[in-house]
């Protein structure tokens, strides 16, 4: 076992996002020491392969000597400028205009943030001037969905609709609104395609109906639901939604801060449905974890829109590390690995990892299987004919992650008994096949569990 001293300190120091600091206090921290490829190490010296990338984020897998290289070039040569005051770097031009390239239609101008929260952030920001500068301001009602995730920033944890995330916050505001999640599994209408994709459309048309269509600014929607529990909606939703928002007049943003960048496939999962929205929110992927860094791409008449209202001046929003020259670097680095092999690997290391997970179906807990690409979740349940989710009292998803853990095994355990997985695209064969070994033990010995069943 590692060094106690550490786990004190942690205890008595350190505030762990999204934990319950009193179950973390008795708990203790698990400290991870080094890693290579899609295998992390603990301090005590122990391998486990990581199923997660992290956080949905490593997408290049670990121990990249070019990234690395890439990153100390950049801190030698300029580690900081602003891109205030008509300032700039290198880096930061050239990631924009090599991503503005490789982004669906006219999403031709990209604004860098920090990660995704402040990148949704934003949007909002530019959403509201962007109806103010069109002669619109009573345009500032926003619609997202049921179990969408959309960061942990005040306004952008409004958007967000998991119950976790308000709890005490004093949030969502009078202005966020919701639609249901087209949840195919779980749906009212049942999972037929067709019947989903309607529902969605008659559920945002009437939410637009009833705030007032005058009202509406924007709708937000991830192309695939991340940490609401992986909910893939049917191929043609996103496209669906996109239209409709077009026809009601409201404007549309794909938040792909976990789709982007090759985990679903493609660089953007809009790409692949033929979506142009008139942002893109990104993160995570775009630098693979390695150093912070997110992204919004704005479509061109957006972005007119916005430019022609401020005239001579200053749109006011900024942050210190906007465009940050040592992220962009590492962009660049990892852009390239994209498009030398990585995004090849990862859909094939995505079919081997969607075959092995739907061969486990008949397993008694296993109540659905789902993904694209290099997402994919294990939906768990005591009663597959009703659909039964794991008893929550349970702390059923704990004991799981708990259980993975010690087997090996790095995934993501949703409270709602949903297990999801994210492996970094560059796993080899036998990293995909220990991810699947190690999840069937693990569902082995959680059907063993009196507590959990
Ligand atoms: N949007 C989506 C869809 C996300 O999944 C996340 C993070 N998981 C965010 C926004 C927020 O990103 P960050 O944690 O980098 O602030």
């Amino acid at each position: 076992m590692y060094s106690n001293s550490l786990i004190e300190l942690d205890r008595a120091h350190l505030i762990h996002p999204v934990a319950s600091y009193r179950g973390h206090e008795q708990q203790g921290v698990r400290v991870l020491a080094s890693a290579r490829g899609a295998t992390v190490t603990d301090a005590s010296g122990r391998q486990l392969v990581d199923g997660f990338a992290g956080l949905w984020c490593v997408n290049a897998g670990y121990g990249h000597d070019s990234i690395v290289e890439a990153a100390a070039r950049q801190m030698r040569e300029l580690p900081y400028a602003t891109a205030y005051f008509g300032l700039g770097s290198e880096p930061a031009i050239r990631l924009a205009s090599e991503l503005a390239e490789r982004a669906p239609g006219d999403l031709d101008h990209v604004y860098f943030t920090l990660g995704g929260s402040d990148a949704v952030d934003s949007t909002i920001r530019f959403v509201r001037y962007y109806w103010t500068a069109r002669g619109e301001p009573r345009r500032d009602q926003f619609i997202s969905i049921e179990m969408g995730y959309h960061g942990s920033s005040t306004v952008g944890a409004g958007l967000t609709a998991l119950p976790a995330f308000h709890a005490g916050f004093g949030i969502p505001f009078d202005w966020q609104h919701k639609i249901p999640s087209p949840y195919p599994y779980r749906n009212p209408v049942g999972e037929d395609p067709q019947a989903v994709i309607a529902a969605s459309l008659a559920a945002l048309r009437a939410k637009v109906e009833e705030i007032g269509p005058e009202r509406v600014a924007a709708f937000y929607a991830e192309p695939i639901q991340g940490s609401g529990g992986v909910i893939v909606p049917p191929r043609g939703w996103l496209k669906a939604m996109g239209d409709l928002c077009r026809e009601l007049g409201i404007l549309f943003i794909a938040d792909e801060v976990i789709t982007g960048f090759g985990r679903t496939g493609p660089l953007f999962a809009c790409s692949e449905e033929g979506v142009v929205p008139d942002f893109i929110t990104t993160a995570k992927g775009l630098t693979s974890g390695y150093v912070p860094m997110g992204a919004v791409f704005m479509a061109d008449h957006v972005y007119q829109t916005i430019a022609d209202g401020a005239g001579p001046s200053a749109v006011g929003h900024g942050y210190t590390y906007s465009a940050h020259p040592v992220s962009a670097a590492v962009g660049l680095e990892v852009l390239k690995l994209y498009e030398n092999g990585l995004l090849e690997n990862g859909r094939k290391a995505g079919a081997r990892l969607m075959a092995g997970l739907e061969a486990l179906k008949d397993h008694p807990l296993v109540g659905e299987v789902r993904g694209r690409g290099m997402l994919a979740a294990v939906e768990l349940v005591v009663d597959k004919k009703n659909k039964t989710p794991l008893p929550a009292e349970a702390q059923a998803a704990r004991r799981i992650f708990d259980r993975a853990w010690e087997n090996g095994l790095v995934i993501r355990a949703f409270a709602n008994g949903v297990l999801g997985y994210a492996p970094p695209l560059c796993c080899t064969d036998a990293d995909i096949d220990a991810i699947l070994e190690r999840t069937a033990v693990t569902l082995d010995q959680t059907l063993e569990d009196p507590d959990v069943r």
